[in-house]
This record gives C-alpha cells, structure tokens and sequence, in this order.
C-alpha cells in the first residue's frame, strides 16, 4: 500500500483506539500509533521514511526484515526502554501489525518469518486502493466528530 493509506489506516485505528479506550496521553498515542504505522517501509528508498536513511533500502530487501514480527518485537522493547509507558508499547504494536495487515491484502503480500508469503488482491496505487483510501478518510472524519474527539 502507498504510505498514505498506511497513513490513514493508522489514524483508523488511533481514533478508534481513543474512541473506545480511555488512554491517558491521546498525543502520545496518536503519535507512536502513525510512526509504526510507517515505520516498516523504512526498507522503502521512496518511501516516507525510507528517503531519510536511503542506506536501509540499498542493502535490505524490501517487505524482508523490516517487515517481520521480530524487528517488530525489538522496536517494542526498544519503545518500552524509552517511555516505560504501556500504551506507548501497544500502540507501536497495533501501528506497525495494521501496516503488515496491509501489506497483506496487496498482490505482493508479504513473507514474514515465521508465516508463509501470503498475498492479497490488491494492486498498489489501483483504484480499489483509492476507494479504501476515501473510505478510510470519511471514516476518520466520522470518528473525530462523532466521537467527540
Ligand atoms: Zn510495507
């Protein structure tokens, strides 16, 4: 999927945790949910992130260990190193699973350790992505005013 629709997938599943949970710093978890939600590309040269450190998508494959339950897993412990906050833990969790979620559904899936390569349907950049896009922006909108955020 395009870093856009990571995007707003992650803001999906930010609102909805805010909608649905009382969590103590919403910022914090907003913040921590969409980084993780981006973060896997970082092995992306033209992605969001990947452009800032270009050195990461030159020597590892694309969708290989940056995409992997145990990166996943150190950068969790890494975060608790950092906040000691168990949101903040459960939230990189829940962005970075939703972006592997996503990258699932694409024709190019995903091979992560220790799952078999597992593909979607989906085209990256096609139209269907479009519609879930705009599908997931009106339901971000809804959120936001419905729940009162
Ligand atoms: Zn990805």
């Amino acid at each position: 999927m395009l870093g856009k629709t990571h995007l707003v997938f992650g803001l999906f599943i930010s609102l909805l945790g805010l909608t649905l949970f009382d969590i103590g710093n919403p910022i914090g978890f907003l913040f921590i949910v969409l980084f993780a939600s981006l973060f896997p590309d970082i092995d992306e040269p033209h992605s969001y992130l990947g452009r800032k450190v270009k050195f990461i998508g030159w020597i590892f494959k694309h969708r290989g260990f940056f995409h992997s339950i145990v990166w996943m897993g150190l950068c969790m412990w890494i975060v608790y190193l950092l906040f000691h906050e168990g949101i903040y833990i459960m939230g990189f969790g829940v962005g970075f699973l939703g972006h592997l979620f996503l990258d699932l559904l694409t024709q190019a899936g995903l091979k992560t350790w220790p799952l078999p390569h597992l593909k979607g349907k989906i085209h990256v950049g096609s139209w269907v992505e479009m519609v879930f896009f705009w599908f997931l922006l009106v339901a971000n909108g809804y959120l936001v005013i419905k729940g009162g955020l």
